[in-house]
């Protein structure tokens, strides 16, 4: 039971956190129209239906434009993330917005004149001197009057909240300034003769339906712009695959208008989308010179306007001195690290060869690098716990030199040293490995001979010191003769300890100089 209860609780958990994360996980941001809602923003509707904002991470509020307020204005206030903008955007950048273009979704302009059609074979140069009424942002429509030497006289602009087809239709206006999608719509339902003029018949071809965001937005969110880009431009793309799905789409956000209106619309602004020559949201720098070029042209760009920053880069080169300065810095502190490291190895060796100096000096004659007393007895109770294991026996010799104050006296102490060191050496090369030679100080040396038959053969390892010695140490040309005197006991016939070993090779030591010198004598000889 309390399994099942376990089982269930967990599983109530999971479902409450697969349920919860989406509403936590997703980024509110608001996209801000240009328009009511209408056929020209249907891409984003799209996104938002098909749930590619969601799949995002993204809670998209798409809101239509309210009477009186500016697009642009929303964006850079910080009240909307997003917005849809014409290109007069470039002018707002020049006024100091700083708006960042992120994809042109209409690849042209849906602005146009739209005239009265008051006669047969009507042009555009029939409206010269004629009533026209062009709204706000109709720049590139001026430079299309200018260009066909249209007198600008009696062009005018419309006041805020103007209905300028009434203006059309009541005669007040001859042309018009409109959206080929809209204003057409409502004349031809009026049964009113127009002619439709568009500035792309003489080469004046700018992106219309612009997406746009801030600077700022780039920076602290580089990675939310992207996604929202691309689940817009993903939701474009949908709507342009399944047209039999847009007209409903939009109907659900413009009830208002007829669905018949909303085929007009799509009618007319499809094919300035133009998805089938370049991809949606496809725009390009020349596009944008040129469209900068009509709004100069229109005065409503200085000449020297730049379009640096203003187009979006979803692939932003990489800084190369940012790059470069941390290259430069992962050296130096590479550098660093092998510098420290390799002084913290050198004082290591230093510190680990001081310490054995340190270790060696404790534990060695300085004069003649012999183990010294300390060294010697540890070697001595080795000897002696090996012998008592294996029943052997071992030899201590007390070696004094004989008269050593006299050469001291006679050569001077530099000499003495020399002889000391020489006599070392020739009764190092007396002996085997295994055994040991020390000093104790002065002229007094002692000598562990292990793994003896008998005394004998410590007896002859003593003659070979002795003859070794013998040859004399030359200093500064003369000949110094040295003989030893020897003592020698024997573990553990003498003693079975190390005092009592002392003891006794010094006494027979002390035998051999009350002998006369230069002789060897054995401890368990020594008479009574
Ligand atoms: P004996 O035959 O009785 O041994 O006479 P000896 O002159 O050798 O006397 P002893 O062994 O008692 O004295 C050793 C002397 O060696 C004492 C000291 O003056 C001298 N000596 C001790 N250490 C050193 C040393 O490191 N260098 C030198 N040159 N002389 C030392
Ligand atoms: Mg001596």
């Amino acid at each position: 039971m309390r399994f099942i209860s376990s089982i269930s609780l967990s599983g109530l958990i999971s479902a409450l956190i697969l349920f919860a994360q989406p509403a936590f996980a997703l980024e509110k941001v608001t996209l801000q129209l240009k328009w009511t809602h209408a056929y020209q923003f249907a891409g984003y509707y799209a996104a938002q239906e098909q749930g590619y904002y969601e799949a995002a991470g993204l809670d998209v509020d798409i809101k239509a434009l309210q009477p009186g307020k500016d697009v642009v204005l929303e964006v850079t206030s910080g009240k909307a993330n997003f917005g849809v903008g014409t290109s007069g955007l470039l002018v707002s950048r020049q006024e100091g917005a700083p708006v960042v273009v992120l994809a042109a979704i209409f690849q042209h302009s849906p602005y146009v004149l739209i005239a009265k059609r008051f006669k047969e074979n009507q042009s555009i140069q029939d409206l010269n001197e004629k009533p026209i009424i062009l709204r706000r942002l109709s720049d590139e429509l001026l430079v299309y009057l200018k260009r066909e030497n249209i007198s600008l006289s009696t062009v005018s602009a419309s006041t805020p909240g103007m209905d300028t087809v009434e203006q059309l239709l009541s005669g007040k206006a001859l042309a018009i300034s409109g959206y080929i999608s809209n204003e057409p719509y409502r004349l031809l339902q009026e049964k009113f003769p127009i002619e439709i003029y568009s500035p792309r018949s003489i080469g004046i071809d700018m992106y219309g339906d612009n997406l746009f965001t801030t600077s700022d937005e780039i920076k602290n969110h580089p990675e939310r712009v992207e996604r929202f880009r691309a689940a817009s431009l993903q939701g474009w793309e949908y709507l342009l695959k399944h047209p039999e799905e847009a007209v409903k789409i939009v109907h659900q956000y413009a009830p208002q208008e007829t669905v018949k209106k909303i085929e007009f619309e799509r009618s007319k602004i499809q094919p300035l989308i133009s998805a089938e020559l370049v991809p949606i949201g496809y725009m390009n720098q020349a596009r944008w010179e040129h469209t900068a070029t009509i709004y100069k042209e229109a005065g409503a760009l200085e000449k020297g306007f730049s379009l640096d920053g203003f187009m979006y880069d979803p692939n932003p080169k990489k800084d190369l001195t940012v790059l470069y300065s941390a290259f430069v810095s992962v050296l130096i502190a590479l550098f660093l690290v092998v510098t420290i490291v390799y002084y913290i190895w050198r004082l290591n060796c230093r510190l680990k060869h001081s310490l054995s100096q340190v270790q060696h000096l404790a534990h060695h004659d300085t004069l003649t690098g012999l183990p010294n007393r300390a060294l010697f007895v540890d070697r001595m109770q080795r000897a002696m716990l090996k012998a008592r294991r294996e029943k052997s026996l071992f030899a201590l010799l007390f070696i004094d030199i004989d008269r050593f104050k006299n050469i001291n006296d006679q050569y001077g102490h530099t000499a003495g040293d020399e002889v000391l060191k020489a006599s070392c050496n020739r009764m190092m090369a007396c002996i085997r490995e295994s055994d040991s030679l020390g000093r104790l100080g002065g002229d007094e040396f002692v000598v562990l001979l292990e793994d003896l038959r008998s005394s004998e053969d410590a007896i002859e390892i003593a003659k070979k010191f002795q003859a070794a010695v013998a040859l004399g140490v030359a200093v500064e040309g003369e000949l110094i003769p040295t003989t030893v005197s020897i003592g020698i006991a024997i573990f553990p016939s003498d003693s079975d300890n190390e005092e009592g070993l002392f003891k006794r090779a010094d006494a027979a030591m002390y035998r051999s100089k009350q002998n006369g010198r230069n002789s060897i004598h054995l401890y368990s000889e020594i008479p009574v």
